[in-house]
């Protein structure tokens, strides 16, 4: 058998099932079939938002938990049969950027970002990882094969929102949007040590869910301005810590108004429309606040895979209760993805079972 189906960005707007080749393993490379797959905000973005511009053809998805098929000849940690983690980030580990500490954007911005943007992703009967030894994480038995897809992205970039907006004990953390990627941001705040913990979001499961990872207060942006909402449960002070995770371009202004100066807003968003971001002169500080303003893709690759997984595994985190809509075939993959692009009221993240 050579020829592989998988689920598409045929052009903007569409998606199919096409046929392919399999993908064949370089030396240093591992060719892997999914055991469970999630798709991501991110692929909705992708498709629908016209947010990396054109792809033609392009299997879509990058987050899955895999077995190994094949390895190439220079591949030493891991051989078929493993069952693995994938990291929806997969960069090249030898580029100056990854030695800089910006793996993300190894040879160039977003560039370690290649499932679904710079080549087929994982929904597929097959899919390609680049430096298997550097990007594949042996997956602990402790951890459930549909857990373990969300240490693929979800799990990383929460987490990755708390270590960029450096929460320390006692902080107070407002994280804006409650979807999964903020649901992780909440639980990375609160193993950081987090005082108080704003969950900003209008869904009642999320806003359930955002409780169980920690979340003292809630705040439901359809009841008002978010920041004046915050600053009277804040008794007018400002909070430390400000991290995006839903919401478009408003949402710098609205952190810059709520966060303290020498405070930190920290993006993981996805930024998939407009041109500009807004940042409100005064409350900046007449940009003299020391407020910094950052934002990261996630980082993927072996060490963070393997870091991440021993929250899991350990019983410090557990993220069953994200997985709200589940399948049991890889058809049903569209089905998975139109539910992320269409949101219903109940779902925080649909998780498909293909192994
Ligand atoms: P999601 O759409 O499920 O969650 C976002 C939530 O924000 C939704 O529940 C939405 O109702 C809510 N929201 C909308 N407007 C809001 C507002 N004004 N204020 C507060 N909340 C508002 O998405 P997700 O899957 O949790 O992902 C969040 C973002 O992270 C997406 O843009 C996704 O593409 C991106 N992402 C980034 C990375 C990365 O590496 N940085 C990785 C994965 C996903
Ligand atoms: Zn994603």
């Amino acid at each position: 058998m050579s020829k592989m189906k998988g689920l598409a960005m045929l052009g903007f707007d569409t998606i199919g099932w096409i046929e392919k080749d399999i993908p064949k393993a370089g030396p240093m490379d591992a060719i892997c079939k999914p055991i469970a797959i999630s798709p991501c905000t991110s692929d909705v973005h992708t498709v629908w938002e016209k947010a990396l511009g054109e792809r033609h053809d392009m299997i879509l998805g990058h987050e899955a938990s895999a077995e190994v098929v094949e390895v190439g000849s220079l591949v030493k940690d891991f051989k078929a049969g493993d069952k693995v983690i994938i990291p929806a980030i997969t960069p090249d580990w030898e580029t100056v950027e990854s030695q800089s500490g910006y793996s993300q954007h190894s040879g160039g911005m977003l560039n370690g970002w290649k499932f679904s943007n710079m080549k087929d992703g994982t929904f597929a009967e097959y899919f390609h990882v680049n430096q298997a030894d550097g990007n594949l994480a042996h997956l602990p038995d402790e951890i459930d094969v549909e857990d373990a897809v969300m240490l693929s992205d979800m799990v990383p970039t929460g987490f990755h929102g708390a270590n960029n907006a450096e929460v320390e004990y006692g902080d107070t953390v407002v994280v804006i949007g409650i979807g999964p990627v903020g649901l992780m941001a909440v639980a990375g705040s609160v193993l950081r040590g987090a005082g108080r913990v704003f969950g900003v979001g209008s869904r009642k499961k999320c806003q359930e869910v955002a409780k169980f990872y920690g979340a003292t207060d809630l705040i439901n942006y359809r009841d008002g301005d978010i920041v004046d909402q915050i600053r009277d449960a804040m008794n007018g002070k400002p909070v430390d810590k400000v991290i995006l995770a839903g919401g478009g371009l408003e949402t710098f202004d609205q952190a810059v108004r709520m966060v303290k100066p020498g405070g930190i807003v920290s993006n993981i968003n996805y930024l998939g429309t407009g041109d500009y971001i807004k940042i409100p002169r005064v409350e900046w500080g007449l940009g003299m606040g020391h407020i910094r303003v950052t934002g990261g893709l996630m980082p993927g690759g072996r060490k963070n895979m393997e870091f991440l997984s021993r929250v899991i595994k350990n019983g410090r985190l557990d993220v069953s209760p994200m997985l709200t809509h589940r399948f049991s075939k890889l058809e049903d993959l569209e089905e998975a993805l139109l539910l992320m692009k269409d949101k219903p009221k109940d779902l925080i993240k649909p998780v498909v079972l293909v192994g």
